[in-house]
Formats: C-alpha cells, structure tokens, sequence
C-alpha cells in the first residue's frame, strides 16, 4: 500500500474511507464475495491483475500533466487552421515519438478556416454602456462599421419562431436562454441548440444579426464561443455570444424599458473572415498487438482548440488522458494482444473534419475496430462507465466495472454513444466504452478565454488515466474481441 501513502490527497481520502473489499491490492487477487461480484474479476485472471497494476501505477505519476503543461506552453491555442495548429501537429508528432509509440505517423486532413478578428458590442440606448462578446465560430461579419439595431428579446428558439416578423425586421434577436449546470454536461445538449441554429431561425424572422447568452454555467465577464450554422434557405447574419453578466445587464435593461416609449438598441461590430481551407494533420500513435495487431482500439481525443483559451481543458486534458494510458501499457514487459491507436483528431470543433477524414481513410478496416473509448470532456473525475457490446458480453464489462469500482466509478447502462469524433464510426458497429467525467464545471471555462491550465482538476486528471488505462487494457487484451450490439 505504500503507492496509497504517494496518492493525491482527494483520492487517499476517498480509499481510506471506502468501507468496500476492493481496494487497490484486493481487486487484482479477488476472494470470494457473498454476492459473486469477485467471481467477475477473477474470470479476468492475470489480464485483471494486470490492469490493476496499470490502474495503480497511474495513480502514482503525474505524467498527463506534464504531457497536458508542455503543450499549453509550447503550443498555446491551435484552431483548426492557424499556425498554432500546423505547430500542435508537429508538436504532438515529435511527442509520441518521444513517449515511445511503435508506431508513430500523421494522415492529412484539409480544414476549414475562420478568423475571428474582433467584436465590439455596447448598448447605445437608453443606457449607454459596452458590453463583452465574442463571435460564434463561422459568423459572417457585420457591415464596415457595425451594425446598430433594436434588440428583440426572447428566451427560446420556439420563441424566435412565434416573432411576427413586422416585429423582427431589421432588428437583433437577443436569445436569452441560461444554460443549466449538472454534473453530466446535460444542459449543454438543452442550451446548444441556440448557439447552433439561433442565426438560422432569427434569419428567418427578418432579423439582421443575432446575439445570444453565453453557453455556459460561470458568471464570469467572459464570452463563450462554438460553432454555428447557416442555411442556404436564409439570409446569413452575423452572430455573437455575450458574457453571462452582460447577458443579464441587457435583459435587465430591456425589462426596464418595457412599457416606456424608450426602446433599447445595441451596436454590434464582428470583423470576422473566411480564409481559403489549409491543411491540418491527425496524429496517430500505435502500440503494436502482439497477437492480432490487426485490430485495433482506437483511443480518441482532439488536437485543436477554440482560438480564445489554451485549450487546456478542452482537449488537451482528453489527449493527455489518452496519451498517457496508452504509454502506460507500451511500458508492459509485454504487447496486449490488439494494437492500440491513440488518434489525436484535427479540427473537432469547427466540423468534425479530422474525424471524417479518419472515417474515409481507414473504411477498410472499419470492421477491424474493436473498441473505441473517447477523452473530450476535461479532467473532471471519472464517476461512471458505460459500454455498447454485445449483450452476451456483459460478465466481461461487468468485471472490467469491479476493477474500476476503486476509483470511485459506478457501472452504468450499455447505450454509450462516444463522444463527436466517434461519431462516423459508431453507426458502423463500433464497440464503444464510455468514462463518464464529472462535469460540474466544465461549462465554466468552455470555449472561453478562462481555458487554461489553472482550470485543469489535476486529481482528476490522474484519476482518468487510471480509469482509461483499466478500460483500454482489457478491450486490447482479452481473449474474445468486443463486438457492437446486433441491432
Ligand atoms: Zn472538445
């Protein structure tokens, strides 16, 4: 147990107090429990005790952060198509090789690209006073010295499709929808929309340029970026997110004008851009099966970030993760049985084109992916794991599950979807196991300026690689390959 002593305070909290028998050491040479749970782990047999020793051997570096440190400061943001992001890609090429990978080589990947230049937002009446925002990604630009407007509040999308459009023409749809915190990120899913197809729907009301509430749970002076759609049906208008606080002046001063003949209007000026595509770059790092090299566990993550942060959360800590668990098994005396594939993805957020590109390169050996497992979502820790096998698979998940069970990670249903860059692959029968992260303050920091190392949980760093290097392990190692459900 002295590794225990070497623990993160949080972690050697959590496992002192654990009143469960499956404690680091226990869980590697289960003995028989009332309820058969340990019959799982032991039908493991030395594949368990070895992911055991790989999940506690995790717990004890701090390698991720040091993966995760060296690419915020060496590299910085790295939107798709920037000169940050051409460095990331040589930056992570020359880090695999240096963490001893196999195998270690990049697949081109043309992306789009998009310059944000600067947004100027201010109340011009009746309350004078500038405001923060930033434009959503892909946004046209306003007219040469901005644009100034009444604002149109509404709190929903709905809303912006019950507006007369007499009452919308030529003016800013403001669409005030507050995005809900819960640790599982669901409000995101509820909030997004707005973000996404707010300047679609506000188009098609007759408005001339849109802005929304920051999608996010801080009420920090900062805006909240992401990508957003047109259509070729409207009229594309320009598109921007205000901070939280600045979310709330406006409405406040909308509801303080109601009713008065005062009427509040914003002057809103985005120098936005589109510049020719420009070539990025997946990543890819392999540690070579020893058996059936063939097939292979994809381990995903993304390379590029938002412009306005580090991306240090969002997703340096998720190729950190990745990177680390795979290294960690390339350190084994000996190769699991599949090869592991850590892909670090180009250009996630601004439309998936690394994950396409991945999808079309290797349509070959779709069907030789016998496991995917996904990083993008911070460092919050670990609480739960969902699989998407074949029903006759479950005992093994259910083993895997008991060697996470120290962690302080619950099993959970097995309808995992993976997260974005998985996405073209799941349709096609990809195995998926999915480690679900606490979420509770990832939406503080995301897409924003506040994404930075400081924002990074470092027990919770470490607490996923100990959870992704169980996962991973096992899916290369055991003995019958993972297979999708059959529906
Ligand atoms: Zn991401």
């Amino acid at each position: 147990m002295s590794s225990l002593l070497r623990l993160p305070l949080g972690f050697r909290s959590f496992l002192l107090a654990a009143t469960a028998s499956c404690l680091l050491v226990a869980c590697s040479t289960p003995s028989p429990s009332p309820d058969g749970s340990a019959a799982h782990a032991a039908a493991l047999g030395t594949m368990g005790a070895t992911a055991a020793e790989l999940r506690d051997t995790a717990l004890d570096n701090n390698r991720a952060y040091e993966f995760l440190e060296s690419l915020v400061v060496e590299v910085g943001p790295r939107f798709a198509g920037t000169e940050g992001d051409r460095r990331a890609v040589v930056w992570a090429e020359a880090k695999l090789r240096e963490l001893g990978f196999d195998r270690v080589y990049t697949e081109p990947v043309t992306v789009p690209a998009w310059v944000r230049g600067t947004a100027v937002a201010e109340i011009v009446s009746p309350y004078p006073q500038p405001m923060v925002a930033a434009a959503l990604g892909g946004s046209v630009a306003t007219p040469p010295g901005g644009l100034t407007a009444e604002v149109v509040r509404v709190t929903s999308l709905d809303e912006v499709d019950n507006l007369a459009e007499e009452e919308t023409r030529g003016k800013i749809v403001f669409i005030d929808q507050r995005m809900e915190r819960h640790r599982d990120g669901s409000g995101y899913g509820q909030t997004v929309p707005i973000r996404s197809l707010g300047a679609i729907r506000a188009a098609q009301r007759g408005a001339a340029a849109v802005l929304i509430r920051s999608v996010g749970t801080d009420d920090d002076r900062i805006a909240h970026t992401g990508a957003m759609r047109y259509s070729d049906e409207v009229t594309q208008i320009p598109a921007a997110a205000l901070s939280n606080p600045d979310a709330d002046t406006l409405a406040l001063a909308i509801e303080r004008a109601a009713g008065t003949d005062r009427k509040v209007t914003v002057h809103l000026e985005l120098t936005t851009r589109r510049d020719p595509d420009q070539q990025s770059a997946n990543v890819i790092g392999e540690v070579l099966g020893r058996e059936k090299p063939e097939e292979i566990v994809l381990l995903a993550c993304h390379l590029d970030s938002w412009d306005l942060g580090q991306g240090a959360v969002d997703d340096g800590a998720g190729c950190a993760i990745v990177t680390e668990a795979a290294r960690l098994i390339a350190q084994l005396p000996e190769r699991p049985r599949r090869t592991l594939r850590v892909v670090l993805f180009a250009n996630e957020e601004f439309g998936l084109s690394g994950a396409r590109a991945y999808a079309e390169t290797h349509a070959e050996e779709i069907s030789l992916h016998v496991g995917g497992m996904e990083a993008d979502f911070g460092a919050g820790s670990v609480w739960a794991f969902e699989s998407r096998v074949d029903e006759d698979q479950l005992p093994a998940i259910e083993a895997i599950a008991e060697l996470l069970a120290p962690l302080g990670i619950e099993q959970g249903g097995n309808e995992s979807r993976g997260g974005a860059d998985l996405s073209p692959l799941r349709p096609q029968g990809l195995p998926i196991f999915g480690l679900y992260q606490d979420g509770t303050t990832y939406f503080d920091v995301h897409h924003t300026m506040n994404d930075t190392l400081a924002a990074v949980d470092r027990e919770g760093l470490t607490q996923n690689v100990a959870a992704y290097v169980t996962v991973a392990y096992c899916v290369a190692e055991i003995e019958e390959p993972f297979r999708a459900p059959a529906n």
